[in-house]
């Protein structure tokens, strides 16, 4: 017999009842006060670290799920509670996969445990990538990172935008361009420790959705850090520049080419997607419980088919979108390689899917739809980040069709 099963074990169920349990009764009834406020819901993120969510400790073991979908689903779930408090809870979490992805050993056990610190004094951390003038274009990066060999100190100068906890974080991880020639092969990933001087923070962007999470601009003026900083360190630095300078010269393909950045934003893509869903299905179970219980002409709305089949094609996509997430979590746990990009492939369906969800949950709702009263106002503005951040929907679409021709499509 064939092992397919798409039974959650026994531990994945438990922890996904426990974190509804702290979504439904911490992060909901908290979501419309911090959405007003647009500030970074400290409290909250507290009792995430008291009670364990927000620790080193559960995403790691969820991380090492060997089925892919500890992720995914602890994703769910605290978006489905509120998708503002929960980036302010999991933004910690592009930063330390940041430093996974690209450090070693050594630099993964110094700065993740500091990026979370503890339940008496909680700290965030950002991940910087995107500047002004480079969004879905990542090669055209501008902020430099200079070794002065005389110390073994890099030298940071640039400005990073749209940072997810930029300024208030305890630890930032910033990509930056070492070698300018070679475009988003020149670029690599530092450390920048807690009080650096020369990092400060820019505007603080006053947004449509996810109000809760910080978003802000990270300037870096002549930021030195020292030489351990340099994810990966040096010799790997200089392997990786010199295969992609000899591929520049038209060598050897041996080169595969290290970005930083695209390593990490394709690592988290099906996480994204799992945000989505909970945002959608939290949308979507507010929807039905009022097309039930409303009535207009002596009848529950839900009676009139333009109402049931939104329904019905709301939850369709919300579970096809859950399994196209779950699917690329498998596959990057056991380690399939993403020939149809995969994992762009749920976070586009997915965040798509959350856009459509929550508008038709506003409409579903009529007038109280479109008030701060119920939460699908809320979740309608939160769900259009879903085809902006970690690349747009067209970049996912752009991705899939690149993988599935050939083709440098443009
Ligand atoms: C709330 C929020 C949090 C974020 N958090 C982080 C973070 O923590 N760290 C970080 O580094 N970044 C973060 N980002 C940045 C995010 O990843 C970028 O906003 C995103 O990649 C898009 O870049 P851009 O905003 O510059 O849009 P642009 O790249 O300017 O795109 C504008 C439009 O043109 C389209 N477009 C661009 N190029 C093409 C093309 N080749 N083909 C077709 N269409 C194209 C885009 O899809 C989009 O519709 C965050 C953004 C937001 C809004």
């Amino acid at each position: 017999m064939a092992n397919f099963t798409l039974e959650l074990n026994d531990e994945q169920k438990q922890v996904r009842d426990w974190l509804h349990g702290f979504a439904s009764d911490v992060m909901r009834p908290a979501a419309a006060e911090w959405d007003e406020r647009e500030e970074t819901p400290w409290p909250v993120i507290q009792e995430a670290a008291r009670i364990g969510v927000y620790s080193l400790d559960f995403y790691a073991r969820q991380y090492f799920d060997p089925t892919g979908l500890g992720i995914p689903l602890a994703m769910e779930e605290l978006f489905w509670g509120d998708a503002g408090i929960a980036l302010s809870i999991v933004g910690t979490g592009l930063a330390a996969v940041g430093v996974l992805t690209n450090g070693t050993e050594e630099q993964i056990g110094t700065w993740i445990p500091q990026m979370y610190g503890d339940a008496d004094q909680v700290r965030v951390a950002a991940f910087c990538s995107s500047e002004p003038d480079a969004g879905s274009d990542v090669g055209a990066l501008r902020t430099r990172a200079v070794y002065d060999e005389a110390k073994d100190e890099w030298v940071l100068d640039g400005t990073k935008t749209w940072a997810t906890n930029g300024g208030i974080a305890h630890v930032h991880v910033v990509v930056a361009v070492v070698d300018p020639e070679l475009g988003s092969r020149g670029h690599a990933s530092f450390v920048v420790p807690p009080g650096t001087p020369g990092l400060s923070q820019g505007q603080k962007f006053r947004k449509h959705g996810i109000r809760a999470s910080h978003t802000a601009e990270v300037v870096l003026d002549g930021v030195r850090v020292p030489g351990d900083c340099l994810l990966g360190g040096k010799e790997k630095l200089d392997e990786r520049l010199a295969r992609a300078r000899e591929r520049a010269r038209g060598g050897p393909a041996g080169a595969r080419g290290g970005n930083a950045a695209m390593a990490t934003f394709e690592a988290s893509r099906p996480a994204v997607g799992a945000m989505a869903v909970g945002t959608a299905r939290a949308a979507y179970e507010i929807a039905l419980d009022y097309a039930r219980t409303r009535t207009q002409f002596g009848r529950p709305v839900i009676d009139n088919q333009g109402i049931a089949f939104q329904l019905a094609d709301m939850r369709t996509r919300i579970d096809a979108a859950r399994l196209l997430v779950w699917r690329a979590s498998w596959m990057a746990a056991a380690g399939k390689p993403f020939d149809a990009a995969e994992g762009s492939m749920s976070k586009l369906y997915a965040g798509e899917v959350a856009k459509d969800v929550t508008a038709r949950a506003v409409q579903i709702l009529g007038g109280n739809g479109f008030t701060r009263d119920y939460p699908v106002e809320r979740m309608h503005r939160d769900a259009a980040i879903y085809t902006i951040f970690e690349g747009t929907s067209e970049i996912q679409r752009l991705v899939i069709a690149r993988a599935l021709s050939g083709v440098p499509i443009r």
